[in-house]
C-alpha cells in the first residue's frame, strides 16, 4: 500500500505511534462508544504487522489491566477524564500495579482538562510522574477552542516533557488539521496527534474532524519539513516566546469577535421587540444607566462602548 510505505519511509525522520480509541468517551450513550476490548487484538495485530508502537486510551484501572495485557506501548487519557484528579491517580496506580508485572509500557500521554485549567494539567502530570513512566503532554483545546493560553502556562512550568498538538480535537474540522499542524513548528512543539479514518464520511465517531491517509500525508509533510532532525537539541520554548504570545493574543481577538457579533444578534432581537412593540431604539434612561455603569471601567472602555452601541442603534433602525 502506497500510504504504509510513504509513512514507513517518514518514520525514519519522524517518529511514528499508531493510536486507535478502543474505549471511547463519548457525550451521548445512544452514540458508539467504542469496540472495547476484542479491539485490542486490533492493535496487536498493527503492532505485529507494521512494527509500529501503538496507542489507546484509558479511563479506568480495568482498562489499564487489558492494554497493559495486550502489550499497548503508549496509553492516553483524554480529555474528559483528565478533568477528574481521583481518575488520573486511580489510572497512575493501575498502571504501577500492572507495569511491574508486565513490563513494558513506553510512555503516558495525558491531555488538557476540557476545562481550561493549566493547574490541574500540571497536576495530572505529576500524579503520572508517580509511575517512573516517561509522561508526555498532549494539547487538544478546549472544546473547539485553542485555549493557547492554558497551553503557554504548561509549557513554561514544564519545559521538560515533550508538548504534542491534538489539532483534530482542537479545531473539529479536518480542513483545519494541516494548518494547525504549522503550529506544531512555530510553538516548538515536540509531535502531534491525529485521527485519520480510511473513510472519514462513515467514520462513526467525530466524522468531521477525520482525515484521510492522504491527508495525513500531506499533515505528516508540513510537520516532517518544519521539524528538526532527532539528534538536534530538545527544543528550546524561550525561542518561540513571541509565537506563543501571538497566538495567546490571535485567539483573544477571535472570542472579542465573536463576542461582539454574539452582542449585535442580541441587538437585533432587541430592535425587534421595539419596533414590534413601537417602542423608539434609544431609551435616554437606559442609555444613562449604562454609561454609568462602564465610566468605572475608565474612558477607553467608554470609547469602545460607544462605538458598539451606535452601530448597535444603526442596526435596530
Ligand atoms: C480521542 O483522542 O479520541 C478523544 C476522545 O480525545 P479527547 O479526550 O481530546 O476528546
Ligand atoms: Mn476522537
Amino acid at each position: 500500500m502506497e500510504t504504509a510505505k510513504a509513512i514507513s519511509d517518514l518514520r525514519f525522520k519522524i517518529k511514528f505511534i499508531f493510536r486507535a480509541g478502543v474505549w471511547k468517551p463519548r457525550t451521548r450513550p445512544e452514540t458508539f462508544q467504542g469496540v472495547g476490548e476484542p479491539a485490542l487484538e486490533w492493535l496487536q495485530e498493527v503492532k505485529r504487522t507494521y512494527g509500529v508502537p501503538v496507542a489507546t486510551e484509558v479511563a479506568t484501572p480495568e482498562h489499564v489491566e487489558a492494554a497493559l495485557k495486550a502489550g499497548i506501548d503508549y496509553l492516553w487519557i483524554g480529555a474528559r477524564t483528565s478533568a477528574s484528579p481521583i481518575a488520573v491517580s486511580a489510572i497512575g496506580s493501575a498502571i504501577e500495579d500492572w507495569r511491574l508485572k508486565i513490563g513494558d509500557l513506553k510512555g503516558i500521554f495525558i491531555k488538557n482538562p476540557v476545562n481550561q485549567d493549566a493547574e490541574l494539567w500540571l497536576g495530572n502530570i505529576a500524579r503520572l510522574e508517580k509511575t517512573g513512566v516517561p509522561v508526555m503532554a498532549i494539547h487538544r483545546g478546549c472544546g473547539h477552542q485553542p485555549c493557547w493560553s492554558m497551553a503557554h502556562k504548561v509549557r513554561l512550568a514544564r519545559p521538560d516533557i515533550p508538548m504534542l498538538l491534538d489539532p483534530s480535537h482542537m479545531s473539529g474540522d479536518a480542513a483545519q488539521v494541516p494548518v494547525l499542524m504549522g503550529k506544531v513548528a512555530e510553538l516548538g512543539l515536540d509531535g502531534a496527534m491525529i485521527e485519520v479514518h480510511c473513510k472519514p464520511f462513515e467514520a462513526l465517531s467525530d466524522a468531521k474532524q477525520q482525515i484521510s491517509p492522504d491527508g495525513l500525508m500531506s499533515a505528516l509533510k508540513v510537520l516532517n519539513d518544519a521539524t528538526k532532525s532527532p539528534n538536534d537539541e530538545p527544543s528550546a520554548p524561550n525561542d518561540k516566546e513571541l509565537n506563543w504570545l501571538r497566538a495567546e493574543i490571535d485567539e483573544l481577538d477571535e472570542r472579542l469577535w465573536d463576542t461582539i457579533a454574539a452582542r449585535m444578534d442580541v441587538s437585533r432581537r432587541i430592535g425587534e421587540w421595539k419596533k414590534a412593540h413601537h417602542v423608539a431604539p434609544l431609551q435616554p434612561e437606559r442609555y444613562k444607566e449604562i454609561v454609568d455603569r462602564i465610566k468605572d471601567k475608565g474612558d477607553f472602555a467608554l470609547r469602545i462602548w460607544e462605538i458598539i452601541h451606535e452601530e448597535s442603534l444603526r442596526q435596530q433602525k
